[in-house]
């Protein structure tokens, strides 16, 4: 194994500035192979990411977190997506159900600190109990989002998962987006359709109303304090510093010293 930091990824990151998100998946799929997942909430973004897997032929599977309390319509979307995209899901889940945690902590996202605390143990923890299985998870994250996702890398480490984390999206725009959604006849979590521009737990997410940052729907009881869960490390953390351990030969191929594949 050796180090790998969020520095390494410097020039790497300015050459993709210029990559399609087709190229940038397609990249994923040749330099990880069966070390690669997407991981998606089923937001818009995240349908993007899966019908371009389907027309791309990228394989990969797809991680949902299946937090207890998602939003039916969440729920439909992922298995719509699942089937119609002819794409494997693997949902990961808590430990506790939102029921047990209730008894055993109280209900924790009605403060800021709870709150940190129950998207840790729903959002996060399962999710890290997949460490160890990919080099590299695929996101949907987009510049476009605004807020701390307008700083959003193409390319970053994400040390609790020892991963590299790809966001092909990160320079789509919104308009992109929408053309592509209708060109395409992406399948879209209806939810979008009803005011809420990003979607999450059912206990935490609300509509947005016209004027509204995109994400003031997401932890409204709580105020503007919160307004990232944390699955995604570099919504909190960035920093030329962060580092992860990968395969020598890996990061070779990533670099593009050991292979004929570029883009
Ligand atoms: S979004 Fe709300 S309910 Fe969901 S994990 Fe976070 S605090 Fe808990």
């Amino acid at each position: 194994m050796a180090r790998f930091s969020q520095a390494d990824l410097a020039e790497l990151n300015k050459a993709f500035e210029d990559r399609t998100p087709d190229e940038l998946l397609q990249w994923a799929g040749a330099i990880f192979g069966k070390r690669v997942a997407a991981l998606s909430a089923m937001q818009m973004a995240g349908s993007v990411i899966c019908h371009m897997l389907n027309r791309l032929q990228v394989d990969m599977p797809v991680l949902f977190v299946d937090t207890g309390v998602n939003f039916q319509e969440t729920l439909d979307t992922r298995d719509r997506i699942a089937r119609d995209y002819n794409l494997k899901f693997i949902t990961l889940q808590p430990k506790l159900s939102m029921e047990e945690q209730t008894k055993q902590y109280g209900i924790l996202y009605l403060s800021a600190e709870g709150q940190k605390d129950c998207c840790e143990m729903r959002k996060s923890a399962p999710l890290h109990e997949a460490r160890g299985q990919y080099d590299c998870l695929v996101g949907s994250l987009r510049r476009a989002e605004g807020g701390a996702r307008s700083r959003c890398q193409i390319l970053s480490v994400d040390t609790a998962m020892n991963c590299v984390r790809v966001n092909p999206l990160a320079n789509f725009t919104d308009e992109q987006m929408e053309q592509y959604i209708a060109d395409n006849q992406v399948i879209v979590n209806p939810l979008h359709y009803q005011g809420f521009s990003t979607i999450s737990c059912n206990r935490c997410t609300t509509p947005v109303m016209p004027g509204e940052p995109k994400r003031a729907g997401r932890w409204r009881h709580l105020g503007p304090w919160s307004v990232y869960c944390g699955i995604n490390p570099s919504d909190l953390a960035s920093g030329a510093s962060l580092a992860i351990d990968l395969p020598q030969e890996l990061i070779d191929r990533m670099l593009g010293r050991t292979t004929d594949f570029s883009i």
